[in-house]
C-alpha cells in the first residue's frame, strides 16, 4: 500500500505538527529537552514530533494551572461563552487539517476523520452554552421544622479548580473536547495528557482555544507517557477533578492512586447487541457491519456482541456477511477505503491471537481476520459462548462475536454477562420486551432499534459496571466539573 501523499506534503504539513508543552500560555520544551516522533499506523512514518514531558514539568503544570484557575473562575461566563464560541469558529474553520492530523496519527479513514473533525466545533458550543446554565437552587428553609423566615439560603454553582483530563487514542479530537470543553466553560483550569500515540491532534485543538482568548494556564497540555506522567497528575492534591477515558486497567489504577477528589471513569466495554424475532433484518445487518467495525472496531461502543436468536440467526448471517465482506480496508487518504489500520502492530497481533484463540474454544471463524501489518481484515466468528474470553474480554479490533440464543431472557442473560456495561442495542422483540430490555440490560445507554454505537454529544454518555463511573455529555461533565456550595444567610 502506498503512501498517502507526497514527500513534499508530509513535509510540508511536518511543520505544523511539531509542538512543545503547553504551559502558561507559551509553548515550551520539556524539561531535559526530549522529543518524540509521531508515527503514523497506516506506514510507519514520522507524522509529526512531541515534546516529552517529566515529573518536573507536571510540577510546573500544575503550578501554572492553579493561576490559571484562578484568572478563568473570575471571567464572567459571558466571556467565557464568547470565547469559546471564537473557539468554534476556528475548530470549524480548520476541521480539514484536523482531519488530516487524525488520519495521520490514528490511521482512521480520512472520511472517518472527517465526520469526527467537523463535529468539534458543534462540541465546543455545545459545552460553551452549558457553562452558561450553572444555576442553582433557592432553598425553602422555612419549611424545616425550627427555622423562621429570617433566613435566606441557596446554592451556587461554581467550578472545582484543577480538571485533570487523560484522554485515549481512539478519537483524538472528540473525547479531548469532551473534557477540555465542558472544563473551561464551567470556569475550570484543565490540564490534558493525551494518549501518547495521538497527541498531535490535541496539541491542534488546544492552539485554538489559546488563540481563541483563554487565559494563559487555563489550557496545558502535557505530552509524554502516561505511565510515567499519570500518576504525579493524578494524585497532586492541587487536583480538584480527574476525568480519565481509556482502559480499565489504566482506570483502576487510577482510581486507587486519586484519594479525595472528584473522578470519572470511561472505561472498556464488551458491547451486546441483540437481534431477535420481528427484526428488520438488513437494516440490524447494515447497523452491524458499520457498527463493529468503524475505526477498525477501536471504539468503545463498537459492536462486540451479536446475540442472535436461533429463529433469525441464520438470516442475519446472510445479510452481514456480503456487508463485511464489501469493507474496503487500504490506505486511509484512499477514496473508498472504509477500514484502516489498527493503532500499532501489537494490537493487531492481539486480535488475531483472540481469533485464533475464540477458534480453539470451539467458536467458527465465517470471513476475515487475516493480519498484514497493523491491518486485520474484518471478522465474523460465530458460536461463541458468553464465557469465553472472546466475548469476556474487550477486543478493541474489526470482528463481532455472534452468540446463539433460544429465548428473549436468554439473550438478557447474555447481555448482562460480561463485567462491563457501556451501551447496548436491541433490534426486533415485542413492545413488551423492548421495555423490559430498556430496563434489564446493565448499560450506561440502550438503544431500541439500532447498535450501542451511537451517540450525540449532549446526551449523558458513561458505563456501569467494569466501565466506568460518572457521565459525559457536555451537560453531564459541566456538572461533573463544578461544586455546589451551599449558601446561608441569616437574617
Ligand atoms: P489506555 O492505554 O488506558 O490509555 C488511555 C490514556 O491513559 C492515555 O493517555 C495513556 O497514556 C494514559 N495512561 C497510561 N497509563 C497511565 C497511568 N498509569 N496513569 C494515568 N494515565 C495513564 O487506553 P487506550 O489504549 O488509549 O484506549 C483504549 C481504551 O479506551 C479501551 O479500553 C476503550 O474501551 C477505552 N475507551 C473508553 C471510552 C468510554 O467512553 N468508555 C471511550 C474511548 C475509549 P499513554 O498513551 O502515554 O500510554
Amino acid at each position: 500500500m502506498s503512501a498517502p501523499s507526497s514527500g513534499d506534503q508530509v513535509r510540508a504539513t511536518q511543520n505544523d505538527r511539531s509542538h512543545g508543552l503547553l504551559m502558561d500560555g507559551e509553548w515550551r520544551e520539556a524539561q531535559g529537552g526530549a522529543r518524540a516522533e509521531i508515527r503514523s499506523p497506516f506506514d510507519g512514518r514520522a507524522v509529526g514530533e512531541v515534546a516529552v514531558a517529566t515529573a518536573a514539568d507536571v510540577d510546573a503544570a500544575l503550578g501554572g494551572a492553579e493561576r490559571g484557575a484562578a484568572v478563568w473562575r473570575r471571567t464572567p461566563a459571558h466571556e467565557r461563552f464568547a470565547i469559546l464560541n471564537r473557539a468554534a469558529e476556528l475548530a470549524d474553520a480548520r476541521a480539514e487539517h484536523l482531519a488530516e492530523t487524525i488520519s495521520l496519527e490514528n490511521g482512521k479513514p480520512l472520511a472517518e476523520a472527517l465526520g469526527e473533525a467537523r463535529r468539534s466545533g458543534a462540541l465546543i458550543r455545545l459545552a460553551a452554552h452549558e457553562g452558561t446554565q450553572l444555576y442553582g437552587d433557592s432553598l425553602p428553609l422555612d419549611a424545616n421544622p425550627g427555622t423562621g423566615q429570617d433566613k435566606v439560603g441557596f446554592t451556587l454553582r461554581q467550578p472545582v479548580g484543577v480538571v485533570v483530563a487523560i484522554t485515549p487514542f481512539n478519537y483524538p479530537a472528540l473525547l479531548v473536547l469532551h473534557k477540555v470543553g465542558p472544563a473551561l466553560a464551567a470556569g475550570n483550569a484543565v490540564v490534558l495528557k493525551p494518549a501518547s500515540a495521538t497527541p498531535l491532534t490535541a496539541l491542534a485543538l488546544a492552539s485554538v482555544f489559546v488563540e481563541a482568548g483563554v487565559p494563559a494556564g487555563a489550557i496545558t497540555v502535557l505530552t509524554g507517557p502516561g505511565g510515567t506522567l499519570g500518576d504525579a497528575l493524578v494524585a497532586d492534591h492541587r487536583v480538584r477533578k480527574v476525568s480519565f477515558t481509556g482502559s480499565t486497567s489504566v482506570g483502576r489504577r487510577i482510581a486507587s492512586l486519586a484519594g479525595v477528589k472528584k473522578l470519572s471513569l470511561e472505561l472498556g466495554a464488551s458491547s451486546p447487541t441483540l437481534v431477535l424475532p420481528g427484526a428488520d433484518i438488513e437494516r440490524a445487518a447494515a447497523a452491524i457491519a458499520a457498527g463493529g467495525y468503524v475505526n477498525a472496531g477501536q471504539v468503545c461502543i463498537s459492536v462486540q456482541r451479536v446475540i442472535a436468536h436461533r429463529d433469525v440467526e441464520a438470516d442475519l448471517l446472510d445479510a452481514l456477511r456480503p456487508k463485511v465482506e464489501a469493507i474496503r480496508m487500504g490506505d486511509p487518504f484512499a477514496d473508498g477505503t472504509t477500514l484502516g489500520p489498527l493503532i500499532a502492530v501489537r494490537e493487531a497481533e492481539r486480535v488475531v491471537g483472540s481469533i485464533a484463540r475464540a477458534v480453539d474454544d470451539g467458536a467458527t471463524l465465517v470471513t476475515g481476520g487475516a493480519r498484514d501489518g497493523a491491518f486485520v481484515s474484518p471478522a465474523i466468528v460465530t458460536g461463541v459462548d458468553t464465557r469465553q474470553p472472546f466475548a469476556q474480554e474487550e477486543l478493541f479490533g474489526p470482528a463481532i462475536a455472534v452468540t446463539t440464543v433460544d429465548s428473549f431472557d436468554a439473550a438478557i442473560e447474555a447481555a448482562n454477562g460480561t463485567p462491563y456495561g457501556l451501551a447496548a442495542g436491541v433490534f426486533g422483540g415485542s413492545l413488551s420486551e423492548g421495555v423490559r430490555a430498556m430496563r434489564e440490560i446493565d448499560a450506561g445507554s440502550v438503544h431500541l432499534g439500532w447498535t450501542p454505537l451511537w451517540r450525540a454529544d449532549l446526551m449523558p454518555y458513561g458505563g456501569f459496571k467494569a466501565s466506568g463511573y460518572g457521565k459525559e455529555g457536555v451537560r453531564s461533565t459541566v456538572e461533573e466539573m463544578t461544586e455546589i456550595k451551599t449558601v446561608i444567610m441569616h437574617g
